[in-house]
């Protein structure tokens, strides 16, 4: 087979520019090609993955068909390449030094001494070329997350600077992302931390052939000659990105710029005229959508919308296909709690509770339930959402005072929420849970039926506790249907309220499967009953209105 190539890519100045979106979108303009792209993330962080770390940390965790818990760039990289990411995408210092100690300890290096460079450098060239190979790729796209100038990320960026050398200089491409700033006193922006992020690697060796310059003003030609010349690139490499309205827009603004061409120059590749006009579909209809849907999300990182990335997007797609404008609407589940933020609860057209782990927030999550319950209006709830709406029922409709989850209440009387057979035992948190793609068997007639319109379908998890079965007939019998259930049919997939016109959780992540150009059905089936409710609540007002003026 012949080597891939590569495109390296890093980042300079300051994190939080894009980055990822910046190389999910190299990916789909390369893919609209006709190339085969493979994405990998390098972060040179220790925890051996992000499954363990804080939201506030990290954002979301994005879990792979195969089971990982990766970075929310894989995220990224899936919506906007729509190629199935696996385990071998993200590669963290943590895996990395793993995998080489535990080398040591078998005497695999026969008495050498191990040290960062050569053995942890050819570690990760090895998790590189593994994922080339396991993909076939044309392309492989590997970005190295944190900034040049990060301790911890010289080995990655060593790693990377050998394989140009390994593959005699060509079938490599080095893409420096930074960020230029802007000075509001003169209207300037300022190109010089372009300049030293690029001698900073420099200094390492690595010369980047294009530069993507983000930057929240206009661009003008001054500035692009004043990095090529500086920074040593050609000037239609020099690549102004603007940031932008709509995030699906991003491909379609690189491809404008002409660097697709440019890396198919400089990879010697040949390759048909781009192929984009679904994207393009997508950017126009997101355009063009009118009538505001308010759709909120309760949860207790709302200030942090990072930390729901994937349900975020999911509703964004849906909406999109349905021709509406959507306004998410963050309510912090712990405000809930205290009886604030009712008000913001009672604008919405449809409420999202998604997945989340520990008791803080969840009796505001709980609020959220009981209203969108009681008032019949449409609710998605994911993993957790599931979780806390199987509660909510326990206590208010069958009355199970204290139904909670074991989780957040190991002396409950009514645990309707309990751990799993399988996690008993388990005392290590790092990749324990029950993670990845299991089949879900759905209910003929049931709401998940109509939604998916088929009979079963695979669906990521990340859980620990599961629906308590002792419970199945009191909640049945007063209207809930387990509508997705595991195929042995032991394991509830799914839980909807029958007498209700859109309230269902499930106990996977169907917003980790949502494409820009496929939304998935579960969101879709939700969006479509909150416009219908909103078109209610409106029939309902101007009646109320009418009936008022009437009466004067
Ligand atoms: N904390 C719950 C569990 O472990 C829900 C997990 C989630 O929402 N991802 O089962």
């Amino acid at each position: 087979m012949a080597e891939p190539k590569y495109i390296f890519c890093t980042g300079g100045v300051v994190s939080s520019v894009g980055k990822g979106l910046t190389v999910a979108a190299i990916g789909r303009i390369l893919k609209a090609r006709g190339l085969k792209v493979a994405i990998q993330k390098l972060d040179p962080y220790l925890n051996v993955d992000p499954g363990t770390m804080s939201p506030y940390q990290h954002g979301e965790v994005f879990v792979t068909s195969d089971g990982a818990e990766t970075d929310l760039d894989l995220g990224h990289y899936e919506r906007f390449v729509d190629e199935e990411v696996s385990r071998l995408s993200n590669v963290t210092a943590g895996q990395v030094y793993s995998t080489v100690i535990e080398k040591e300890r078998k005497g695999d290096y026969l008495g050498g001494t191990i040290q960062v460079v050569p053995h942890i450098t050819s570690e990760i060239k090895r998790c590189i070329k593994l994922l080339a190979r396991n993909t076939k790729a044309d392309v492989v796209i590997v970005e190295v997350g944190g900034t040049v100038g990060d301790i911890e990320g010289l080995p990655f960026l060593e790693a990377i600077r050998q394989i140009r050398t390994e593959l005699k200089r060509k079938d490599t491409l080095y893409v420096h992302v930074t960020f230029l700033p802007h000075i509001g006193a003169t209207g300037e922006l300022k190109t010089k931390p372009t300049q030293h992020s690029v001698r900073e690697l420099r200094g390492i060796g690595i010369q980047p052939q294009v530069i993507i310059a983000r930057t929240d003003y206009p661009v003008n030609d001054e500035i692009i000659n004043k990095i090529a010349l500086f920074c040593d690139v050609d000037e239609d490499a020099v690549i102004p990105l603007e940031t932008a309205d709509d995030i699906y827009a991003v491909p379609l603004m690189i491809e404008e710029t002409g660097l697709g061409n440019y890396i198919l120059n400089r990879l010697k590749l040949d390759t048909k005229k781009p192929e984009l006009t679904e994207w393009h579909s997508i950017v126009e209809q997101s355009r063009s959508a009118s009538d505001k849907l308010r759709i909120g999300i309760v949860g207790k990182y709302v200030e942090l919308h990072d930390a729901y990335m994937s349900v975020k997007e999911s509703i964004v797609h849906a909406s999109i296909h349905q021709n509406q404008d959507v306004e998410i609407v963050w309510i912090h589940s712990g405000e809930l709690e205290k009886g604030k933020g009712l008000d913001e609860l009672k604008s919405l057209d449809g409420i999202v509770v998604p997945g989340g782990f520990g008791y803080r927030g969840i009796e505001g999550k709980i609020v959220a339930a009981k209203y969108a319950r009681e008032n019949k209006v449409p609710y998605l709830g994911l993993c957790l959402g599931m979780q806390v709406m199987c509660i909510e029922f326990a206590r208010n409709v069958l009355n199970l005072d204290d139904a909670n989850s074991a989780e957040f209440d190991e002396g409950t009387h009514h645990p309707v929420i309990n751990l799993m057979l399988e996690q008993r035992a388990i005392t290590d948190m790092g990749g324990t849970m029950r993670l990845g793609e299991y089949p879900c068997h759905l209910l003929p007639n049931s709401k998940a039926k109509k939604a998916y319109d088929t009979e079963v379908v695979h669906e990521r998890h990340r859980h620990r506790f599961e629906f308590n079965n002792e419970y199945r007939e009191q909640f049945e019998e007063k209207g809930m249907c387990f509508s997705g259930l595991s195929p042995d049919e032991i394991l509830v997939e799914i839980s909807e309220l029958t007498d209700h016109p859109f309230m269902l959780g499930s106990q996977f992540h169907p917003e980790f499967l949502s494409r820009p150009n496929r939304p998935h059905s579960l969101f879709s089936a939700f969006i479509k009953a909150s416009i219908e409710n909103r078109s209610e609540q409106q029939t309902h007002t101007e009646q109320v209105t009418f009936e008022n003026i009437s009466s004067d």
